[in-house]
């Protein structure tokens, strides 16, 4: 089989894989938020940046080819991954120690992946909607990271559209396709994939707050780069 190396160990692949993917298949943890291996590549958070015989590209969607040189881990590509996440912690209103997803979050999981501990950019307290309409979910868009994964799961999997992403840069949001935009007048079912693929906690069940107690959840139990994606 062909390879190329990531920190300089050498990663098999197979033709037409990313790099991402050949390093997920080889147990080689890129941290990234926007992708799940059963969708395909969105390129939009670029916390997967890797750096490539030199050049920085996405891991997930730059292609695996043999010989290649990649730069994963090094001190300056986490320290950008870094100013991406707080980014995208700043921008949306990730109040993690009151989170129901707080130790099952992607997103908190990758900041503790890379060390990040604080932000140092102000925090912008973005005043978008919670939709409380449905009986068994409440959607809280103040945590939106715009990964598109819940776009995708509903159309590509639940073979459905309730989800879209509107607006560009800072004004980018997700709405629902319902006549009135309210969750509960669009075709979402509880067991729709759209319901379980969001990487941070937008998605809320009720009538179960808090069922696994913080502290003893996925991510507090295990780094994020040991667990395998739901
Ligand atoms: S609701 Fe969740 S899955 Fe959907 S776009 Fe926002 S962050 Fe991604």
């Amino acid at each position: 089989m062909a390879s190329f190396s990531i920190d300089q160990q050498p990663i098999e692949f197979e033709p037409g894989q990313t790099i991402l993917q050949a390093a997920m298949a080889a147990g080689v943890y890129i941290p990234h938020l926007c992708f799940h291996p059963q969708f395909s590549a969105h390129g939009s958070c670029r916390v997967c940046m890797v750096r490539i015989d030199g050049r920085t590209a996405s891991a997930c969607t730059a292609p695996a080819a043999a010989g290649l040189e990649v730069e994963n881990l090094s001190d300056d590509l986490q320290a950008l991954r870094r100013d991406i996440l707080q980014m995208l912690f700043v921008e949306g209103n990730h109040l993690c120690p009151s989170c129901e997803q707080s130790g099952a979050c992607h997103l908190q999981s990758v900041a503790e992946f890379c060390e990040l501990l604080m932000a140092d950019l102000p925090f912008q307290y973005p005043r978008r909607m919670v939709d409380a309409s449905h009986p068994d979910w409440v959607l809280d868009f103040t945590r939106c990271i715009h990964c598109e994964l819940c776009v995708k799961a509903s159309r590509e999997v639940d073979g459905k559209s309730v989800f879209s992403l509107t607006g560009r840069g800072f004004d980018t949001r997700l709405v629902i396709n319902a006549p009135d935009g309210l969750l509960v007048n669009s075709e979402f079912a509880s067991t729709d994939r759209a319901a379980s693929v969001c990487p941070v906690g937008v998605f809320l069940p009720k009538h179960q707050g808090f069922k696994t107690p913080i502290g003893q959840r996925k991510y507090d139990r295990h780094s994020i780069e040991q667990i395998t994606e739901e």
